[in-house]
Formats: structure tokens, C-alpha cells, sequence
């Protein structure tokens, strides 16, 4: 059988949740697990507002809304992710300014970006207000540079933690407490599904409450269809929400597996010279998402890649810089190099929480024979 590369593993109460939906009737944006999912939620990243959307994108649109993105603004985020984070800048009718990579997290250059306030503020040039962070792939970026800025220039930060949901910041802070506003997904192939979906987490009660408003048509409390400003349609199922609040309470347990797996690969090939798997800045910790790591050459990595398709299994390459991609070719740039080496060369393998033992030995053993046979023409 092929081994895929992440899916959903759906065995806790979800089925329970469901026939409780279909039960009560409700089955669409109002309903009881909407709530539930938000509580829980909320109460999971320790704070106080928890918004539930119908993807990650749309909470990435609303919480740069809510955060006070205006057309026309320049916002700092990461060249190196999932398109959605800069879409999200775009529907803002915003600027992105693509950060290139550090390379040991692969994550945003936050010292880079320091520089770049402090040199812009010494020339007297308008600043952004708003940075969207990116933790890419389950691993948290240094928040200190990021601190930093805040501190010295009010910058409002908006965590884009769709992959990266259990992972922490440092000791007690888990990913999503540290801006002002953190959003996560639930697509099928992140840490927690919800068939698709998003959530927005804040403490500030306004932030809070305008973001509900602008995932809901900004319809204004009371029966009459009064919209003082354009919202979305953003709000999430009830059915949704059931699948999420089943996911959610085994988390845990996805971690547990994740880690295992992430370990496993770290175990039996990380003394590899010719592989280099990126690392959380000191005292963070991974959600362990995917497990990638980057190949000496991209000629390794595109080998690597068809030797586990011809055995069954899949993989893929890490994304694109964004500022490869046709939309975003004009896109203002912050440092370069990194992540166009990293995209070049990185790959992601399986990493399901159900994935076995014996199935991740097939991996490994593909894996390391074509470093082998690689080295061996190379001699
Ligand atoms: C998946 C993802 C999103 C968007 O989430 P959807 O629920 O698919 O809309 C945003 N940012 C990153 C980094 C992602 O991986």
C-alpha cells in the first residue's frame, strides 16, 4: 500500500459529534460545537478569545483586518511559506515585504527584520504597523527579534500558526500567545482537522468582537439587516466545529505520535552529512507537522524524491519562495539567498500520527540508499 504523506486520523468522537449535529438539525454557522470548539480552544492556547472560521486563510484575512492592515500598507512576512499567509496580505489590498529565511529554523529572519525598523526609523521613513509571522512547518520562529520590535516600534503581530498548533514559543507560551492576534487552520493535512477551517485567538475583548463581526457579513446585533461595513461569509459550521472539538481533545496524542515519528527520522538519519533538518530556536519546541529536511543538492533532494515514488511513497518538495510564484514576482524583498536554497533542497516524507514502524523503515531505507548510491557516483 502507498504510503501518503499526512492525513487525517479520525478515531475519537468525531462519528459522536456528527450524529449529534444531525440529530439537533444543526448542522450549519449556528450550533452548539461552534462554542464548545471555541472554549476549548481558547482555554488550549491560554487566552481569552478564541473566533472560529471557515479556513485558516480567511482567519489570516480577518485578523490583519482586525489588526488594522489598510490597502496600500507594506507587511512584513516570511518569502519562505504556504501562499495563503501572503494571499491573506493581498485581500487586504496590502504589500507583502518578503523576509528571507534563517537558516537554522528556516522560519523568518527576525534580526534581519530588526535591522531593517531600525535603519527605516533612523531615516525618518513610516514604519508597518503590522508583521504577519509564520511558524512554518511545526517549527516556532525566534521570537526575541520580534520582541524587540514590538517593544521599540508598537508593531501589532499577527502569528500565522496554521502549521504549527501544540508547538511552543518558549517554556510555557505556546505558539498563538504571542501576537496580538494568532491564527491556525484545520485543513484536512494540519495538526488538527476540521474538514477545513480557521481560528482567530486574541486577549483584547474589541479585537475580539470586530473579528466575529467581519467573519459574520458585519451584520450589527438585532433582527434588521443593518451592515455598517463590508464583511465576509467566514463563520464556521457546526459540523465543522463537531469534527475540530473531537480533534482537539486528541491532540495530545498527535503530538505524542508526531514527536515519535520526527525522531525516528532525526534518529536514523541525522548523522547524515549529506541531510540537514531545521531546529526550533533555543528553548522552542516543534508541533513536529512535517518532518522535512534539506538534501546537499537539489540534485539529491529531486532523487530522493522519485527513488520513494518508484517505492511507493510520497513526498514533496518544501514550497516555492514566494516571490517566485507569478503574483508575487514585484514583491518588495528583505534579504535573499536562504530560502531559495532551502526551497531547492528540502522535502518533506511521511509523517502521519498513524504511520507505522514498518512503513517509516521503508522510508528511512529508500532514503539512505539514495544518499548512498548519490555518494557513490560522486566518487
Ligand atoms: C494551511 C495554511 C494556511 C491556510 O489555511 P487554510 O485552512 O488552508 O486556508 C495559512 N498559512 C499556512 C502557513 C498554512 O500552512
Amino acid at each position: 500500500m502507498r504510503i501518503p504523506l499526512s492525513i487525517p486520523v479520525l478515531e475519537g468522537n468525531e462519528r459522536d459529534y456528527l450524529n449529534d449535529c444531525i440529530d439537533s438539525g444543526f448542522v450549519s454557522s449556528v450550533g452548539p460545537f461552534v462554542t464548545r470548539f471555541e472554549e476549548a480552544f481558547a482555554n488550549r492556547i491560554g487566552r481569552s478569545h478564541a473566533i472560529a472560521c471557515s479556513s485558516g486563510t480567511a482567519a489570516l484575512h480577518v485578523a490583519l483586518r482586525v489588526a488594522g492592515v489598510q490597502q496600500r500598507d507594506v507587511v512584513p512576512v516570511s518569502d519562505f511559506t504556504f501562499i495563503a499567509s501572503i494571499n491573506a496580505i493581498n485581500y487586504c489590498r496590502a504589500q507583502p515585504l518578503l523576509v528571507d529565511s534563517e537558516p537554522s529554523s528556516w522560519n523568518l529572519d527576525g534580526d534581519r527584520l530588526l535591522q531593517y525598523f531600525k535603519t527605516e526609523a533612523s531615516r525618518g521613513r513610516p514604519l508597518p504597523s503590522v508583521i504577519e509571522a509564520v511558524h512554518i512547518l511545526g517549527v516556532p520562529f525566534d521570537h526575541q527579534p520580534l520582541s524587540e520590535i514590538r517593544e521599540a516600534y508598537a508593531v501589532t503581530i499577527v502569528e500565522d500558526a496554521a502549521e504549527s498548533l501544540g508547538a511552543s514559543i518558549r517554556d510555557k507560551m505556546p505558539v498563538g500567545a504571542f501576537g496580538e492576534l494568532g491564527c491556525f487552520s484545520f485543513n484536512g493535512n494540519k495538526m488538527i482537522t476540521a474538514g477545513g477551517g480557521g481560528m482567530i485567538v486574541c486577549d483584547d475583548p474589541q479585537l475580539a468582537e470586530r473579528a466575529r463581526l467581519l467573519t459574520t457579513q458585519a451584520k450589527a446585533p438585532g433582527p434588521k439587516y443593518v451592515h455598517e461595513e463590508v464583511g465576509y461569509n467566514y463563520r464556521m459550521t457546526n459540523v465543522a466545529a463537531a469534527i475540530g472539538l473531537a480533534q482537539l481533545e486528541q491532540l495530545d496524542h498527535f503530538l505524542a505520535s508526531r514527536a515519535r515519528i520526527c525522531d525516528r527520522y532525526r534518529t536514523a538519519l541525522g548523522s547524515e552529512e549529506a541531510l540537514a533538518f531545521p531546529s526550533p530556536p533555543p528553548g522552542a519546541t516543534s508541533s513536529h507537522w512535517m518532518c522535512s529536511f534539506s538534501a546537499r543538492t537539489q540534485e539529491l533532494r529531486d532523487k530522493i524524491i522519485s527513488n520513494l515514488d518508484r517505492a511507493g511513497i510520497d513526498s514533496r518538495p518544501v514550497w516555492l519562495p514566494a516571490h517566485c510564484q507569478p503574483p508575487y514576482r514585484s514583491a518588495r524583498r528583505l534579504g535573499r539567498g536562504t530560502c531559495e536554497v532551502v526551497s531547492s533542497t528540502s522535502l518533506s516524507v511521511p509523517s502521519s500520527v498513524n504511520l507505522s514502524i514498518e512503513e517509516q523503515d521503508r522510508v528511512i531505507d529508500v532514503i539512505r540508499n539514495s544518499i548512498e548510491r548519490s555518494g557513490r557516483q560522486n566518487k
